[in-house]
């Protein structure tokens, strides 16, 4: 095993090295509390300090308005899948979802348990290797539901519909935080935060006031939005260590320089990635280009018959998390916010040496 390891995995994937640091020393001493984080009531003085900057931070880097409410919940994106609709769609009522992938799928399931679901635009045909260009989306939709990043096919939106005429709901667990978008011009946004902002176990819930209360449904208390923004995400005990985590990850980023410099920095890791990609006619890309994912990049081989031999190789060097979803095959590199430019020259440069020997 090589000393120094690349982490390409999608998720539960890297953090930065200094979230690591601070968290495990946390565990043992908060804050120089003499307790661990693990030990500490949620509505103490020592942690409510940790779910407002998680808060804060959120808010700041992505230049949210008032009407927007930063929320941190329970149950993975998984969960918004069912309590999005739940909030939002009336039982008679219409939902416009897009249709792109595997999460896509998954979210249109769920809604159809509380609605009616009309899709819009779907690539299912092109086996999701594109994000469709042209949507129909009825003028009736509670919302219209889009999924960012698509994490297994490897496609993200560029453009986004800002101008769908219904409000704009998106699954965001795989891209949040590594771009700059209107946010402000989101309904709803929510994400898991195990791939780009924190450890498994809590959800970033992005929420504008105003699409809510528009049911009649009866909804169970934890499960609507409107009792998490009236006791500022405390409804009851919050994912402690995953919120702190994410608040790390959070500070982190501030620190790097927000949104808008990692971005420059996921843009030169997806370029010098797609570019090497695209030179060595060893390695082939399916996703539509202009469609290709800056946090995701999927790949096979043009000779399937190499596939292990290369897996091996990157096995070998160090190269973890890079064998692709178990329903795509082939590879799979995710270049999330904590991934360093120096990993994406390891992996580009393992994969040219790879070819030249071919
Ligand atoms: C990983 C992922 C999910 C599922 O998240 P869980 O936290 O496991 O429920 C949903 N949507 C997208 C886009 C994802 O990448």
């Amino acid at each position: 095993m090589k000393s120094t390891l690349h982490n390409f995995g999608a998720g539960p994937s890297i953090l930065p090295k200094e979230v690591f640091e601070e968290a495990s020393r946390s565990i043992l001493n908060f804050n120089d509390s003499g307790l661990s984080i693990l030990e500490i009531g949620h509505r103490t003085p020592l942690f409510q300090p940790v779910m407002e900057e998680a808060r804060t931070l959120v808010r700041e880097l992505m230049n949210l308005d008032d009407d927007h409410e930063v929320l941190f919940l329970h149950g993975g994106a998984t969960t918004q899948f069912m309590q999005v609709p739940m909030n939002l769609l009336d039982e008679l009522g219409v939902a416009a979802y897009t249709e792109t992938g595997t999460w896509a799928e998954k979210a249109i399931k769920e809604a159809t348990l509380f609605g009616k679901v009309e899709i819009a635009g779907s690539s299912k045909e092109n086996n999701f290797r594109a994000i469709p260009r042209t949507l129909r989306i009825n003028p009736a939709a509670a919302y219209l539901h889009i999924t960012t990043n698509e994490t297994i096919a490897g496609t993200q939106w560029h453009q986004l519909p800002y101008d769908a005429g219904v409000p704009l709901v998106a699954d965001m667990s795989s891209d949040i935080l590594s771009r700059q978008l209107d946010f402000n011009k989101f309904g709803l946004i929510y994400a898991g935060a195990q791939k780009n902002m924190g450890a498994a176990g809590v959800n970033l819930v992005i929420v504008s006031k105003k699409i809510l209360g528009n049911t009649s449904r009866k909804i169970p208390t934890i499960l609507d939005y409107r009792n998490h923004i009236k006791e500022a995400s405390m409804l009851n005990t919050p994912p402690v260590f995953a919120v702190y985590v994410a608040m790390l990850t959070l500070r982190w980023l501030k620190e790097k320089g927000g949104i808008g410099a990692i971005e420059e920095i996921n843009n030169a890791k997806a370029k010098l990635f797609y570019d090497t990609l695209d030179a060595l006619p060893v390695f082939k890309g399916p996703v539509n280009r202009e469609d290709r994912s800056n946090m995701n990049a999927v790949f096979i081989m043009e000779d399937a018959g190499l596939e292990k031999e290369f897996l091996d190789l990157c096995k070998k060097e160090g190269m973890v998390g890079v064998k692709g979803h178990r329903s795509v095959g082939g590879f799979r590199v995710s270049m999330y916010n904590a991934l360093p430019l120096e990993s994406v020259m390891a992996i580009t440069d393992l994969m040219k040496d790879f070819a030249n020997k071919k």
